[in-house]
């Protein structure tokens, strides 16, 4: 009998290297070629550029215990993410601060006058925004909200942002002074050499097996005390009950030499330009010099069956779905759910790795 943890990115390493150190063997298996997950980086064979196969990954946290831990796996170099916005033939700071607010207003408005500016264009917040676009309007009024929400917010999710719950405005702040990073974490920073390291350093333990290549069946189940699982959450009951929706990602790749776009993250919130943004991988490791780059332009669809699933949707059908399978895993005895897909949530990996240790803790000191 033993431990299966089924998925080899954050959530399944963090958890295989926790219950090593209580002295716990476990077999990780992962149906990929290679572990991380979705945080999975490799170096561009032609270029040497240090790749984020599944989208760009920047840490940022809070959490100053998950930053030691993420520090002890290997080295984390400085990173600020500066995303800029092309709209309607101008380019932008994204998030909108004061920089935004005055280039697109065409004003030299100071931090008070902008607040006030903004507010007189803002819809009045008698009650909570419920929607993506009531969020929109109280915080940002309708002509920002109309050039650098709509048509983004449309491609990303493939809906109305009428249709869509505020909380997914809420990540993004709102800034009136010219702080021009995405982020507001006290902790931020890319591993020197990618995040696939320091997973690999996590699953490197005598008490821990790893198997690639290695999709999880039901009748593994049988040799287990117990089963770590962060695969999809209906996935794992054979999708009895219906499938949970994602948007998808699809990523045209092209190189050139030089430089294309002087920036990491490029944002096309314009509803004719069909995709939502290019990012170029080389800019994500300032620290290092490369002649030629990579880029890729994101295109957001459903997810069909055989896709890989990147954001949950969450809406009312959906949360309805979730409710039964959340009955259904909290009976299901001997298996915990864990991560982004076991627990159909958005979850940034700081948030995945602080769950994944608190966990491991849970169930050690159920052990015990
Ligand atoms: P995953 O990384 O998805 O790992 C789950 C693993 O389980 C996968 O390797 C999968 O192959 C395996 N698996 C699934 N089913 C089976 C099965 N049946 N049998 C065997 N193996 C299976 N977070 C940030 O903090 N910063 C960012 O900048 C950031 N950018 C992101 C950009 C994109 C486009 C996306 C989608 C996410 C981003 N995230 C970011 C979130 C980050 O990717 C997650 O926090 C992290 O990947 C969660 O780790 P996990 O181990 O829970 O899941
Ligand atoms: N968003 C937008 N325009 C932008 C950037 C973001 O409309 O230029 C919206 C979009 O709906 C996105 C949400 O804001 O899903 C949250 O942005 P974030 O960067 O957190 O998205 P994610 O990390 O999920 O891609």
């Amino acid at each position: 009998m033993g431990i299966l943890i089924v998925g080899a990115g954050f959530s399944g390493a963090v958890i295989a290297q926790e219950l090593a150190q209580a002295g716990l063997s476990s077999t990780v298996i992962d149906s990929r070629s290679h572990i991380a997950g979705n945080c999975h980086t490799e170096r561009c064979p032609e270029t040497g550029i240090l790749l984020h196969r599944y989208g760009p990954h920047i840490f940022h946290t809070d959490d100053a215990e998950v930053w030691a831990y993420l520090n002890a796996l290997g080295p984390i170099m400085p990173f600020r993410n500066q995303v800029k916005a092309t709209v309607r033939g101008a380019v932008y700071a994204m998030p909108i601060n004061l920089h935004t607010i005055n280039q697109f207003f065409g004003q030299t408005l100071r931090p008070a006058e902008a607040r006030a500016f903004i507010a007189r264009r803002c819809h009045p917040a008698h009650t909570p925004a419920v929607s993506f676009e009531d969020q929109a309007l109280q915080m940002v009024g309708p002509e920002l909200y109309e050039a650098f929400f709509k048509g983004y917010t449309e491609k990303q999710w493939g809906l109305s942002p009428r249709a869509l719950p505020a909380s997914i405005l809420k990540r993004l702040p709102m800034r009136f002074n010219y702080d021009d990073n995405y982020f507001s974490h006290r902790f931020q920073g890319i591993p020197q050499d990618g995040y696939t390291p320091l997973v690999a350093r996590l699953l490197d333990h005598p008490r821990i097996t790893t198997h690639l290549n290695t999709p999880y069946r039901p009748d593994m189940a049988a040799a287990q005390d117990h089963i770590f699982w962060s695969g999809p959450l209906d996935g794992y009951f054979g999708f009895r009950l219906g499938r949970l929706g994602y948007r998808t990602l699809d990523f045209e790749r092209f190189t050139e030499d030089g430089d294309y776009q002087g920036c990491a993250v490029m944002n096309h919130p314009d509803a004719k330009v069909p995709y939502t943004r290019v990012t170029e991988h080389k800019h994500f490791a300032p620290w290092e010099s490369h002649a030629q780059t990579v880029c890729y332009r994101e295109y957001a669809r459903a997810a069909g069956p055989e896709d890989t699933p990147y954001y949950p949707i969450r809406l009312s059908a959906e949360q309805a779905l979730l409710s039964d399978y959340q009955a259904l895993a909290k009976a299901e005895a001997g298996v915990t759910f864990v991560g982004r897909l076991g627990t159909y949530r958005y979850l940034d990996m700081d948030v995945t790795i602080r769950e994944a240790l608190d966990t491991a803790r849970h169930f050690l000191a159920q052990r015990r």
